[in-house]
């Protein structure tokens, strides 16, 4: 069977970066990626930039995904951005909560993604396909992994056709949280989000931020080869590879690429597991 393959870009926040980025979706393109999706910013901050990637890789002729998060959002400005993008003949979103920006006090009407589903089916039937986010190790605002499987079985009861996850380097984590879902019932595909290793101290912050583990023995190793960025390049593709190919071997239904508006690792590792070309 087919791998399938998707791909995360971020909005550009300047033209050169624009620029840059149909570049790199050129490169990306011999992957036939299913879709490319392109996050949004809490509260609309990138609302114009995101529709604006999202209109040109739709023009490209690609399958485009816009990412929407509801927090700090009336139900009047969803249903906008619901009615521009079904206008534009998108069919996939990403449908998400989000995190409220520091600073910024206003929830919205909306407090959780299974609310933020719910409300797309009821506007729109089922014209999007709706992919939710998953947490393998579990979201950081959890109390306990029980509630949070209870609240990704929300959102897969209120119509979400496929789920993406965080990013994560311990395949254990995410075959558990597969057994664990299915055993409440929910037969969603889950898509592992993959997250190639560029810069390993940026990776480091990041992650404590997301709650992703980074395992010992793997930080270590990137940590002992200090600024040596050959290095620590060619770990990291062995070591995502390995995560890959054993998420393949374990049934993962396709793979979901945070580019982070890159091309090379992605292509490199693509090119291991022989997926997507
Ligand atoms: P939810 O599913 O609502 O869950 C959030 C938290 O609330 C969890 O801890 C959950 O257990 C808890 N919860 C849910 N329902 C209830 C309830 N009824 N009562 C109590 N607790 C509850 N962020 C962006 O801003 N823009 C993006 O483009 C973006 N793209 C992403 C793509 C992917 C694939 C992933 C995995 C994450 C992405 N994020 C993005 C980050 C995401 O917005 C954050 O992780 C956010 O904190 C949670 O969003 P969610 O949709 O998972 O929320």
């Amino acid at each position: 069977m087919k791998t399938e393959i998707s791909i995360e870009f971020f909005p550009p926040q300047t033209s050169e970066g624009v620029d840059k980025l149909r570049v790199v979706r050129g490169k990306l393109a011999v992957l036939k990626p299913e879709f490319f999706s392109v996050t949004y910013g809490a509260g609309g901050s990138t609302r114009e930039r995101t529709f604006s990637v999202i209109r040109e890789i739709a023009a490209e002729g690609f399958n485009a995904a816009p990412h929407l998060s509801c927090v700090g959002s009336t139900r009047d400005n969803i249903r906008e951005i619901l009615m521009e993008y079904k206008a534009a003949g998108i069919c996939r979103i990403v449908a998400l909560r989000g995190d409220l920006p520091s600073g910024m006090a206003e929830a919205g009407e909306f407090r959780y993604a299974n609310e933020l589903v719910e409300f797309i089916r009821k506007e729109t039937g089922d014209h999007f396909r709706l992919d939710v986010a998953a947490y393998p190790e579990w979201h950081p605002q959890a109390r306990f992994p029980r509630d949070d499987l209870a609240a990704f079985a929300r959102k897969a009861k209120a119509g979400a056709n496929s789920a993406i996850t965080q990013y994560f380097y311990n395949a254990d984590a995410y075959f558990h949280f597969v057994d664990e879902v299915r055993k409440l019932g929910v037969e969603i595909p889950i898509i592992p989000g993959i997250m190639p290793i560029a810069n390993f101290s940026k990776l480091a912050r990041f992650s404590d931020h997301c709650g992703t583990e980074l395992p010992r023995w793997m930080r270590r190793k990137f940590e002992g080869l200090s600024d040596d960025t050959e290095a620590i390049r060619a770990f990291g593709l062995d070591v995502v590879t390995a995560l890959c190919e054993r998420l393949l071997a374990g049934g993962a239904p396709g793979l979901h690429f945070y580019s982070m508006n890159q091309s090379a690792l992605t292509l490199e590792i693509c090119r291991r597991l022989n997926v997507g070309q």
